[in-house]
């Protein structure tokens, strides 16, 4: 199936998966060969964990999925649209109005409170100005923290600065939110109750990778893929009883 030259690299096509990468590989500089023919589909809807020991190829995948690194060899389509033919500027489009991302070490802008934070989601997915706050208090509500908009983040708790990179990857909608150890720099009860709005969010609707070394967490997901030196060895479904 063709798509017209003319097509805005950034529209959704709702008929596609939303993520598609085929027999990837990826070797590093210096010959580490981190993913291995790697081949995954994410549907819309879907909650998956990608789990797997330190160096097994988690982020490297993570970060292939989100076009923030190049396979070195196989394809990556986001909601139809093959990134390999995307230039710079069309893929840093395609990744601000389709994709969020979530990391350990949130990545919150020191001088900036909860909403702009958050705002900053928008920056790059031509959202008017006088949109971005309005968006961005919406999406604080979302993660249970309306009522800290106005905190810089070193007056947050730990979590409570993971729920608002949680907001700021929700913010635009995206049609998938990849998170690289959401829960890896807090302790035992915050990452549980981050984990537990990833789920609730999914169940809203929100379509969400999210790594995790942490078993336990992986063993409460409906879907598991498991890597192993860079690949993939396990990817199963949740049956649910229908
Ligand atoms: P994980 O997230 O599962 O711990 P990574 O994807 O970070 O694994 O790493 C997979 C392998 O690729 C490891 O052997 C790691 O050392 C190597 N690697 C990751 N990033 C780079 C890089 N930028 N340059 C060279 N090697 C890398
Ligand atoms: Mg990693």
């Amino acid at each position: 199936m063709s798509t017209p030259a003319t097509a805005p690299a950034t529209a959704t096509r709702p008929s596609e998966p939303v993520l598609v990468v085929d027999n990837v590989t990826k070797r590093h500089p210096g010959g580490v060969t981190a993913l291995d023919r790697v081949s995954l589909r994410v549907d819309e809807g879907e909650l998956v964990a990608i789990v797997g020991p330190s160096g097994s190829g988690k982020s490297t995948l993570l970060h292939i999925m989100g076009t923030l690194d190049r396979p070195t060899t196989g394809t990556v389509h986001i909601a139809g649209h093959d990134v390999h033919t995307l230039g710079d500027r069309r893929l840093s489009a395609l990744r601000a109005r389709l994709l969020g991302f979530v990391f350990q070490h949130f990545h919150l802008t020191d001088g900036l409170d909860a909403t702009e934070n958050v705002a900053t989601g928008l920056l790059y997915a031509g959202v008017p100005r006088r949109r971005r706050r309005p968006l961005a208090r919406e999406a604080l509500a979302r993660v249970g923290l309306e009522h800290r908009h106005a905190h810089l983040p070193q007056q947050l708790s730990g979590g409570e600065r993971q729920r608002v990179a949680i907001a700021r990857a929700l913010v635009n909608r995206p049609a998938l939110v990849l998170a690289d150890e959401p829960t890896g720099a807090l302790d035992a009860a915050n990452g549980e109750a981050v984990l537990d709005l990833l789920v609730e969010l999914n169940a809203q609707g929100t379509t969400i990778a999210v790594i995790t070394h942490d078993r336990d967490i992986a063993a409460h997901l409906p879907r598991r893929v498991e890597l192993r030196d860079g690949r993939i060895t396990t990817d199963v479904r949740e049956v649910s009883a229908a």
